[in-house]
């Protein structure tokens, strides 16, 4: 009920054409099925194993977004049925997801993850990392990788102009790669914004939130070394 009135309550204040992806983690599956059964299709996690466990449990018409550093030797498990990788962080990851659509004979989309906070433990390609490996043309041999947009996660502050910045900076990016229409790297999707930031995030231009609590409520902390 109450998670069906919140997701009900964000669809009407985001932008049509905007994706919503219901961050999951740490729900358990009934939960999962409260928000399924009001219609919403996509779900967010972060931890492969976990994902998967979800994955067997719900129903297979969940498009299922991986948002999480993901280890290269765990790709195998989710290149199967993953909708899309928001979280690529490394050309050798980009080479393990090639090769592991190779073999299930998928072309997984993905998005470039670009490390926008000013935290040092956030993962991700730097601009100019990420225009580099664009203008290499090194897309080119993926062919099992369909690179259509860009990541990011502001700064965890209660500075609004900080976290606006950021996200400006990374519309500023995605916009420029856009106009140079590299081949192989569509510029169609800008992953930003979360529970505590999303309407900044939307105000700058971002196309698909990632939103758990502001779903779900506050999540249980896993053990630290879970
Ligand atoms: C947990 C998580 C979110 C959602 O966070 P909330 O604050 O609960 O909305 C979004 N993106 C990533 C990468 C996450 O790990």
């Amino acid at each position: 009920m109450e998670i069906g009135a919140n997701l009900n309550n964000l669809k009407q204040t985001i932008p049509a054409g905007c994706t919503l992806v219901a961050v999951s983690k740490t729900q358990a599956a009934d939960r999962i099925l409260e928000a399924y059964e009001t219609g919403h299709r996509v779900f967010g996690e972060n931890k492969v194993q976990e994902l998967l466990a979800k994955y067997e449990v719900l129903p297979k018409d969940i498009q299922w977004h991986f948002i999480g550093h993901l280890q290269t030797n765990k790709v195998k498990f989710i290149a199967p049925f993953v909708s899309l990788i928001h979280s690529v962080d490394s050309t050798r990851l980009l080479e393990e997801i090639n090769k592991q659509g190779g073999r299930v004979g998928r072309v997984i989309p993905c998005l470039l993850q670009i490390h926008i906070a000013q935290e040092e433990t956030k993962y991700g390609f730097s601009a100019e990392e990420v225009t580099n490996l664009l203008e290499s043309g090194r897309l080119a041999d993926f062919p099992h990788v369909r690179v259509i947009g860009l990541m990011g996660m502001a700064t965890f502050t209660d500075d609004t102009h900080q976290v606006r910045e950021e996200f400006r900076g990374l519309k500023d990016l995605f916009d420029r790669l856009k106009a140079a229409q590299i081949p192989h790297a569509e510029m169609k999707e800008l992953s930003m914004g979360m529970s505590g930031d999303f309407p900044i995030a939307l105000e700058e231009g971002s196309t698909m939130i990632r939103v758990g609590t502001a779903i779900f409520g506050e999540r249980v902390k896993p053990h630290p070394r879970a």
